[in-house]
């Protein structure tokens, strides 16, 4: 049965919003999704009648709270199909990226003894990443190059942004050791070839790392089924709260993994001088986690299985094929990224001939349109298609036909204005 998009919409308070006159027509959901009022119920209940910390204290509100943090991590997992153990909380995917990356430099310093062999890295060994990576998927492993003498090596794009599988041939070789990249686009839409990359890592030992922010909230993922080792995802881009986001790691590179932050929760015993680490996942979560906003996760995924991530995956190609199809219509307008009847996500970065994506920001603004502008943290990539900088639109479950068709009639009328 295909989405009912108006009772779906009915069901996140902020798209009732009016912005300069006009409806909202959102179209940042790449960017940040809205919520849902199952996701915003979910954290004022826990914070209003169950808020305590968790872990810890033997009273009622701390066990239920431990109970709903614990069934949240559950929830993730069965989405993901991936065991509990394998699903660590962090702020986010920028903060899921990091963790890795500095895990990975802490065993290079020889912390976490011989089970950590697998992470460790030095001089002559290379992370490989692509070009078309969000920053956030591409900083952590720079830093990382630099703070242990590893060589970063980027797998290049061709000049429509496709990647470069001849080059990721080339590219990938004995020496790898970490290949990480993004399984979606998030300035074109297109979705690399996990399976084709995996194998060509696989075959020299490689640890691979999918960036799943931009294909969670649009594909039905089975990590398990993907055969990657790590995937990092961004809460807030699938419909739930700011500031949570997920690590996944197979369990056994978790436990071998040393920690990254140190500190209350992630010990079994504390001596003066040193500590020994609990296993996966509380050896990553030192300190207090953000329990309401993990708990309004799980809410949001909830919400996603219920619509069916067949069916939202079914609306959400629609989307991109009506975007791409509308915007290359337009005289003046170069799509980036996948051509029209080519697979995508609904989400298409474009460009206006002879204005400025900030212009067209602002114009789509006046008419109620939020698209975003600039280099979407891509910049590598927009340098590669010498570009400075692109607009992008982006769907979610609550986009209508009509929200997209006043946006490619908005986008019509940009060049005639600003000329
Ligand atoms: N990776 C990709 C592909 C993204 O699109 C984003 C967010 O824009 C991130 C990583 C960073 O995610 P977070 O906001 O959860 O740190």
């Amino acid at each position: 049965m295909p989405l009912d998009i108006d009772r779906i919409r009915a069901q996140f308070p902020a798209l009732r919003r009016r912005v300069n006159d006009h409806p909202l027509v959102y179209l940042d959901s790449a960017a940040t999704s809205q919520k849902p009022s199952v996701v915003l119920d979910a954290e004022r209940t826990f914070l209003e009648q169950h808020n305590a910390a968790v872990h810890r204290g033997a009273h009622t509100l701390a066990a239920e709270a431990t109970e709903l943090f614990e069934s949240s991590r559950e929830r993730l997992a069965r989405f993901l199909g991936a065991a509990p153990e394998e699903i660590v909380w962090t702020a986010g995917a920028t903060a899921a990226l990091n963790l890795l990356a500095y895990s990975f430099s802490n065993a290079s310093r020889g912390r976490g003894g011989e089970p950590a062999e697998r992470f460790r890295l030095g001089p002559g060994d290379e992370l490989v990443v692509t070009e078309l990576e969000h920053h956030a998927n591409l900083i952590p492993w720079q830093e990382l190059a630099a703070r242990t003498g590893a060589t970063l090596r980027p797998i290049g794009v061709d000049d429509a942004g496709r990647l470069r599988m001849d080059e990721a041939v080339e590219v990938i070789g004995e020496h790898t050791r970490v290949l990480a990249f993004a399984h979606v686009s998030n300035v074109l839409g297109a979705i690399n070839p996990v399976a084709e990359l995996v194998a060509l890592a696989r075959r020299f030992g490689a640890l691979v790392v999918l960036d799943a922010c931009q294909s969670a909230p649009h594909l039905s993922l089975d990590l398990k089924a993907l055969d990657v080792d790590f995937a990092v995802l961004s809460g807030h881009k699938m419909l739930g709260p700011l500031g949570i986001g997920v690590l996944y790691g197979r369990r056994e590179l978790l436990d071998a993994m040393p920690p990254f932050l140190t500190g209350g929760s992630m010990i079994t015993s504390v001596m003066m001088e040193r500590a020994e680490y609990l296993p996966s996942p509380a050896r990553f979560e030192a300190g207090t986690q953000p329990v309401s906003q993990a708990i309004g996760l799980a809410a949001a995924v909830d919400f996603l299985d219920e619509l069916g991530m067949e069916q939202v995956h079914e609306r959400d190609a629609e989307l991109g094929q009506a975007l791409v199809t509308g915007l290359t219509a337009i005289p003046g307008i170069r799509v980036l990224g996948p051509a029209p009847g080519e697979p995508r996500v609904g989400l298409a970065g474009f460009i206006v001939d002879g204005v400025h994506s900030h212009d067209v920001g602002q114009f789509l603004d006046e008419l109620g349109i939020a698209v975003r502008v600039g280099h979407h943290c891509a910049e590598p990539l927009h340098r590669r298609l010498g570009l400075a900088a692109s607009t992008r639109a982006s769907t979610s479950v609550y986009t209508t036909d009509a929200e997209v068709a006043a946006f490619l009639d908005g986008v019509g009328r940009i060049r005639a204005f600003f000329r």
